[in-house]
Formats: C-alpha cells, sequence, structure tokens
C-alpha cells in the first residue's frame, strides 16, 4: 500500500511572528523555518504502518518555493521513501493545495493520503476535507489512532466532547490530530541517507492546476495587547466587577 503524506513548510512553532510593517502578512525574512508539527505527526504514522507491514511505499509531498526542498529531505530522513516537490512561489491557499493534490493522487494512485489536520501559520483546517470532496474519498479528520485492516482504515478522533471511533473504507483521507503518536527525530545517519532519496520537482501547470487565489487578504493586524490584571478581595468584587465594569454579566 502506498501513502501520500503533504508537509507544509511553515514558521517554526518556537519563534514569536511579527507582522510586516506595511501589514500585508508576517515576517518571514530570517525567520526559522519547520515542518508543520501535524505534519510531522503525519510521516510517523505512515513510517510506522510501514514498520508494522502495512504499507510499502511513502511518499511526501510540498507545495512551495525551492526551500521546501528542506522540509522534504526531513520527511526523508524521518522515513519516507521519495519526495515530490510543486514548486510555485505564488501564493497557495488551501483549495489549490488540494487541487494540486488531487492531480498528485491521480498519478501515484495512493490508497491512503495523511495530512496534518491543520497548517499552524493558515490555521485553515480545509486542505484535507477539499481533496477529501475533489476525489470523492472517505474521511476521517482528527485522527488520535489509526489502525489499517482488510481495506478499511478504523480511525478514533477527536471531537467536542470526547472521542468518536469511525470505519472508513480505503482509499481514503486521515487528518492528524497532536495526540496520534510523537514523530521521532530524524538521526544523523538518516539525514545523510536522505539525502540520496528521490526528490522529483514538478510545476502547477505542468500538472494543470489553475492555482489563482480566490482570497484576498485585506490586512493583517497585532493581536490587542493584554491589558495588565488585578486582584480582587472576594467573590462579591468579582461579581461586582463583571456586572458594572466589563458588563458581561
Ligand atoms: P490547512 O488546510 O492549510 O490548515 O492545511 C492542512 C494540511 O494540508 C497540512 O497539515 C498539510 O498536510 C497540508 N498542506 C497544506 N498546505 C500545504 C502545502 N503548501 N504543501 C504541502 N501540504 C500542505
Amino acid at each position: 500500500m502506498k501513502i501520500l503524506v503533504p508537509v507544509k513548510r511553515v514558521i517554526d512553532y518556537n519563534v514569536k511572528v511579527r507582522v510586516k510593517a506595511d501589514q500585508t502578512g508576517v515576517e518571514t525574512a530570517n525567520v526559522k523555518m519547520s515542518m508543520n508539527p501535524f505534519d510531522e505527526i503525519a510521516i510517523e504514522e505512515a513510517v510506522k504502518l510501514r514498520e508494522a507491514g502495512v504499507a510499502t511505499e511513502i511518499v511526501a509531498v510540498s507545495i512551495g518555493m525551492t526551500q521546501c526542498q528542506e522540509t522534504l529531505r526531513t520527511a526523508l530522513a524521518m522515513g519516507a521513501d521519495r519526495a515530490i516537490l510543486v514548486e510555485t512561489a505564488a501564493e497557495i491557499q488551501p483549495l489549490a493545495v488540494a487541487k494540486l493534490l488531487k492531480a498528485i493522487v491521480d498519478k501515484e494512485a495512493p490508497q491512503l493520503v495523511i495530512l496534518g489536520k491543520q497548517a499552524i501559520d493558515d490555521d485553515s483546517n480545509q486542505t484535507g476535507q477539499m481533496l477529501a470532496a475533489l476525489l470523492n474519498w472517505p474521511q476521517a479528520t482528527f485522527a488520535s489512532k489509526v489502525t489499517i485492516a482488510n481495506n478499511e482504515a478504523e480511525v478514533m478522533r477527536e471531537i467536542d466532547g470526547g472521542m468518536e471511533t469511525v470505519a472508513i473504507k480505503l482509499p481514503a483521507i486521515i487528518t492528524t490530530d497532536l495526540r496520534l503518536n510523537t514523530p521521532r527525530y530524524a538521526t544523523l545517519p538518516n539525514i545523510m541517507k536522505a539525502k540520496k532519496k528521490p526528490l522529483d520537482v514538478m510545476t502547477p501547470d505542468a500538472l494543470g492546476v489553475d492555482v489563482t487565489p480566490r482570497l484576498k487578504t485585506l490586512k493583517v493586524v497585532e493581536p490587542a495587547k493584554r491589558k495588565g490584571g488585578v486582584m480582587v478581595a472576594d467573590v462579591a468584587a468579582l461579581i461586582d466587577k463583571l456586572k458594572n465594569e466589563a458588563k458581561v454579566i
């Protein structure tokens, strides 16, 4: 079974993100970039499935600038077998990502696509769902446990107020939640080996996909600064403030 894992290059989660002075977006110059954490979990799950003898090949895909090759090399060092970069300098929104991934699924015919539930830069939480719709495949989002048997995936999902277990027929889409696994670190020997693994580069044009953005960003602003808090003497004083100052009750 072949598994496709889309991995996005995003600002590292430890970086304090700053808005550009002209409010057109966030500062990315000289900022540490890494693989989206949920995509590391997706790669880890695919590697575990290969180690368990369920999967035979893992293909990592990234869409974006030339530098996404670094993200793909990390995926290869974690255990992916080969990689595909869809290279573009254009702004790529989730619908365009889903269309490009569909074109790659049509070429590669994987049985499973494991994506992150969301990219931590745009927090869209859309790509997996859109890809499932475009392919007309079943989807199980927010996975915290995955078991594959008899051409079916049994997925425990994190939902509001608890857990839900669903069974979906393959081929299918799964998106990862935080508690699915703990991704491994790439070891130095594996980082060296990853340099020799195949990495194909293609373009949106070659895949016949129009990636024109459908959404326009008007402006990006910093969240309002938090004002200092105050200690109240007792519950009565708290209720009074909530009623008369905050006017929330
Ligand atoms: P989003 O819908 O943008 O929150 O992203 C959800 C998931 O889609 C991510 O965790 C990735 O697995 C995948 N994805 C989104 N954008 C890209 C991209 N540019 N390249 C590769 N995968 C992506």
